[in-house]
């Protein structure tokens, strides 16, 4: 269980998906993003055209993909996913697009790793409904325009810096979601809770909350392991103790903050002297791919307020020697 939800078994995952919610009103937080959403949803319904393209960018676990499905039941249409890595040709694309029914979804899950030529393919395909189509070989090769339906692409990504800029201006609609409060979580824990069908304690499911790093997947995966540690040490009901047990066995400290979290903290502190560290030092450092530092770990670090980037690389701040039980060492003399 960590914060890039990598290690989520097949069974986690058809849970995940049992989790998800489906209609705007299931969807909690997010205000701004969908009170936006509805409008022009309620307008491409109106106008029976669809909706425009739309990209969702931010960590992984905030709702991307859980909004693409929303917005497509919203609009009443069919969804086809499919991911960046996945589409390594454009007969591939070419496949998925002409099988769109008029107004639905294509949803392109980490929409930055296409292949150039994927996405080259996608431009026209985007912009005026058209793709053009190699038939044949050899002597008789030949490459013939067809009409797509209208259709609304979705984007996910973690990273809307590695987007092309063609690709982003592409994107009629563009939202970043954020990461959620305690007390949202502690929402989403409860509607999970009614899902799965067992007893919660209020001051329980804000104990989880508190701890989920801002990110419902990981709320909701942490309860279904707290139900377990319920069901087995306790009596079924989730209270603050057994809450308080499980997180504890779990590894997951007070903030939330998970192994990589803390790894990416004392590093800094203890072989940087609490930093300024640039971000390939810190990579190799801590053995994780600068990439998924940028994407994953630090966003919330910073959101937190542990770490602040400064033109010269990573900083550490008060709070992460607090948080670690450090006394800053005197950085001069
Ligand atoms: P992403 O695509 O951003 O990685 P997902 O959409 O797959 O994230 O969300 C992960 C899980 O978190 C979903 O299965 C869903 O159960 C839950 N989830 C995400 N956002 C919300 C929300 N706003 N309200 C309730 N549950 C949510």
């Amino acid at each position: 269980l960590d914060a890039t939800g990598d290690q989520f078994t097949p069974e986690d995952q058809d849970i995940e998906r049992a989790l998800r919610p489906l209609s705007f009103d299931d969807f909690a937080g997010q205000d701004q993003i969908l009170e936006n959403l509805k409008i022009f949803v309620q307008a491409a319904n109106q106008r029976g055209e669809a909706l425009d393209h739309t990209l969702f960018h931010g960590p992984p676990g905030l709702g991307k993909t859980t909004l693409a499905h929303i917005l497509a039941a919203e609009l009443g249409v069919g969804i086809k996913v499919t991911s960046g890595p996945v589409l390594d040709k454009p007969g591939d694309l070419a496949g998925l697009l002409t099988n769109l029914d008029e107004r639905d979804v294509l949803f392109i899950d980490e929409i930055h790793r296409l292949s150039p030529i994927v996405e080259e393919y996608l431009y026209s395909a985007m912009e005026d409904y058209k793709i053009d189509i190699m038939i044949e070989t050899g002597p008789n090769a030949r490459t013939v325009q067809i009409n797509l339906a209208p259709f609304t692409l979705i984007g996910a990504t973690t990273r809307s810096g590695l987007l092309t800029a063609p690709m982003r201006a592409r994107f009629g609609i563009s939202s970043r979601l954020q990461y959620y409060t305690t007390e949202l979580l502690s929402t989403i824990v409860t509607r999970s809770s009614e899902i799965l069908n067992v007893d919660i304690e209020s001051n329980a499911a804000i104990e989880i909350a508190g701890r989920s790093r801002g990110t419902p997947r990981i709320a909701n995966a942490l309860l279904r392991r707290v139900r377990d540690f319920a069901q087995i040490k306790g009596n079924g009901t989730i209270d603050l103790d057994i809450s308080q047990f499980s997180l504890k066995a779990l590894n997951v400290d007070a903030h939330g903050l998970d192994e990589m979290d803390n790894k990416i903290l004392t590093t800094i502190i203890d072989k940087f002297k609490g930093g300024p560290v640039g971000i390939t030092t810190l990579s190799t450092a801590v053995s994780e791919s600068a990439e998924t530092i940028e994407e994953v770990y630090e966003p919330f670090l910073i959101q937190q307020g542990f770490i602040i980037r400064t033109p010269r690389g990573r900083e550490v701040t008060e709070l992460a020697y607090k948080h670690l039980d450090r006394v800053p060492s005197a950085r001069t003399g």
